[in-house]
């Protein structure tokens, strides 16, 4: 089973991936955090990504591709969770290519609520856990103790150009996938446990 994860920035894509973990095995092909992987490397490729990530921009699409079928050339298992690919049309007719999308969670988030939201994202710079200030004031993880930093992505001018990125390109996705009856709407203002709840009917 093929689940593609469409929403806003900041709709809780992350957190849901994080959550669904405990009770579902799934490959996961996370392309922002594969592509933050490479940047953490300091290889000449993450210094090319590094440039468009910070200011809020499509890495190129080659590149994505290769990332993509890198991970799920390893050890795939029968469901595999996309989570922020595809992210353009151009990038939905190569998923097709790569497989069948069976299933296309939209997690519904007003652009107010997920500004709120990313304003408030704290990341572990060791283990990639996904929190926020008001949970972790002392910046500490809670999971493995890592500093917990904001995603260097994160300032308003990158996170404006995502916001229109989103908009122009992502957005419309909703409509193909509605179109194939394989779009499930969430409502992603609930908590993290009733989104989770709420997509775990959807799959079972
Ligand atoms: P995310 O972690 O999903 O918020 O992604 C962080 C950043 O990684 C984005 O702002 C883009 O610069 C890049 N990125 C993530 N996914 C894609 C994708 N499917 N295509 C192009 N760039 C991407």
């Amino acid at each position: 089973m093929n689940i593609v994860l469409l929403g806003i920035q900041g709709s809780g894509k992350g957190t849901l991936v994080q959550d669904l973990s405990n009770h579902l095995d799934f490959s996961l092909v996370s392309v922002g955090a594969l592509l933050r992987e490479e940047i953490a490397t300091g290889s000449e490729l993450g210094k090319l990504i590094k440039s468009k990530t910070d200011k809020g921009e499509l890495v190129d699409i080659k590149i994505v591709i290769e990332t993509v079928n890198k991970k799920l050339s390893q050890n795939r298992k029968p469901i595999v969770i996309f989570d922020g690919f595809p992210r353009s049309k151009e990038q939905a007719d190569e998923l097709d290519k790569i497989c069948n999308v069976d299933l296309a969670i939209y997690l519904d988030l007003k652009k107010e609520d997920a500004i709120k939201r990313i304003m408030n994202r704290l990341t572990c710079s060791k283990c990639g856990n996904i929190t926020t200030r008001v949970k972790c004031p002392d910046l500490i993880c809670p999971i493995c103790n890592g500093k917990l930093t904001v995603r260097s992505d994160d300032t308003p001018e990158a996170v404006n150009k995502r916001f229109e990125q989103y908009e122009l390109e992502t957005y419309p996705l909703i409509k193909r996938y509605k179109e194939r009856g394989v779009l499930v709407e969430i409502d992603a203002s609930k908590t993290p446990d009733e989104v989770l709840k709420a997509v775990m009917k959807v799959i079972k």
